[in-house]
């Protein structure tokens, strides 16, 4: 079977399902990104993002429990592995006895209905922190990245997770997951969600805090889109919408707007996604902390602009609060 044969993997669940139809902002619209560390009694708090926490799995319940009664339906998880011995390879992304690995199979026995998402990326697993496998001098080796980050989504689909989401910018790697859960009998039963267009943005600053992912040396400018190409996000756009993604996303989300409008319209067919990153949430609560604005107010603006340039899908540190606020 060829790749363009492959749409079940974008409707293979209920959540999934309803993101294929037109909408204004709803509780099944909002993805909560969640970190989740090798300690499996942490609850520890971040400074650079109020509010949030690296959870152990034996947390999840406690932590997951209460907002599923509020009307969660999705997560995104990372993982932030702390004990263990990073390698050249991200030898830990896929450890079965990993962090999302075992928050997946905890989450998917705890919550059926919870539609599980994962982050696949290299830089949290990696000694140098870079987001593929590097050749000698550095640069990245492009073959051997995508082959690994493919092996890496296929693991996480294998252990359960509904939708594989790779953040690594590597070229090729759709492709590369999308046949690879094809070779692994399980391309209609998980979605592939593709950072298509994510730019090398100032806002990532807190997130790679929470999950210690700044690179080793050097910087990711060579991967993630420079801020001003649009003709680039364009293309990414196009290319990953042709090597079977299911869903598109840009990121970050309130200064590409156009981006995210651009999305919708060029992969009409497709739920377009956003992330309101790490920075994005902390400016927000920075602005009304110091009386700038009023944060549900500035919260609900930030995220209807996303909802109006043509996003279906908001990944947002916010989903908690929106769960309470969506009721009121
Ligand atoms: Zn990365």
């Amino acid at each position: 079977m060829d790749i363009s044969s492959i749409l079940q993997g974008g409707y293979q669940h209920p959540v999934s399902r309803a993101w294929q139809s037109p909408r204004q902002l709803t509780k099944s619209m909002l993805m909560y990104p969640i970190f989740i560390t090798d300690d499996p009694d942490a609850a520890e708090e971040m400074t650079t993002l109020p509010g949030q926490r690296r959870w152990g799995i034996n947390k999840l319940e406690g932590f997951i429990g209460p907002l599923m009664k509020k009307g969660l339906k999705s997560v995104i998880l990372f993982g932030v592995p702390m004990k263990a011995q990073k390698d050249p390879k991200g030898t830990l992304a896929d450890d079965p006895n990993g962090p999302v690995i075992l928050a997946i199979k905890k989450l998917r026995s705890l919550f059926p209905d919870l539609f599980i998402a994962c982050d696949v990326c290299l830089c949290e697993y990696t000694s140098h922190g870079h987001c593929g496998i590097l050749h000698e001098d550095g640069t990245i080796n492009t073959p051997p990245s995508v082959e690994r980050i493919a092996e890496v989504a296929v693991n996480y689909a294998r252990a359960g997770a509904h939708c594989v989401a790779p953040s690594d910018m590597m070229d090729g790697r759709i492709k590369f997951i999308k046949q690879g859960l094809m070779d692994a009998s399980l391309a209609n039963k998980c979605t592939l969600m593709a950072y298509s267009a994510k730019f090398a943005s100032a806002l990532y600053g807190p997130f790679r805090d929470a999950v210690m992912s700044a690179p080793s040396f050097g910087d990711r400018k060579c991967y993630q889109l420079p801020p001003a190409a649009k003709g680039l996000a364009r293309r990414a756009i196009l290319r990953d919408a042709a090597e079977g993604a299911d869903i598109i996303m840009v990121k970050p989300s309130l200064p590409y707007l156009d981006i995210i409008a651009d999305a919708a319209q060029l992969a009409p067919d497709h739920p377009t996604a956003c992330y309101q990153v790490s920075g994005e949430f902390a400016m927000v609560h920075a602005g009304a902390r110091a009386g700038v604005y009023d944060l549900k107010t500035m919260a609900f603006e930030t995220v209807n602009s996303m909802v109006r340039a043509g996003a279906g899908i908001i990944l947002t540190y916010f989903t908690p609060d929106f769960l309470d606020w969506l009721d009121e």
